[in-house]
């Protein structure tokens, strides 16, 4: 039942043209990208200054911000999930 919701919200969210990403540690929506805000709001959480010591345009930078992307969208519809259930 969880997973089904979860679905659906991640369905709702591709809906539209523009992707909206939200942020991991303050859930803020972004239209744009969003690993600029990781790195000027949240450059003291443990990932983003792992992620900012490792060189600029690596792969390896590159994947862990999508990773983090990923993570915020994640756990933003896992919230809505949970609300929208009870
Ligand atoms: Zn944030």
């Amino acid at each position: 039942m969880i997973v089904f919701h979860t679905f659906i919200s991640v369905s709702i969210q591709q809906k539209g043209s523009i992707k909206i990403d939200y942020c991991l540690y303050c859930d803020t929506e972004y239209k744009s990208n969003i690993s600029k805000h990781y790195i000027s709001m949240h450059s003291e959480e443990d990932e983003v200054v792992y992620i900012l010591a490792i060189p600029k345009k690596s792969k390896r930078r590159k994947h862990l911000l999508k990773k983090l992307q990923n993570e915020g969208n994640f756990k933003h519809n896992t919230k809505v999930s949970y609300f929208s259930i009870q």
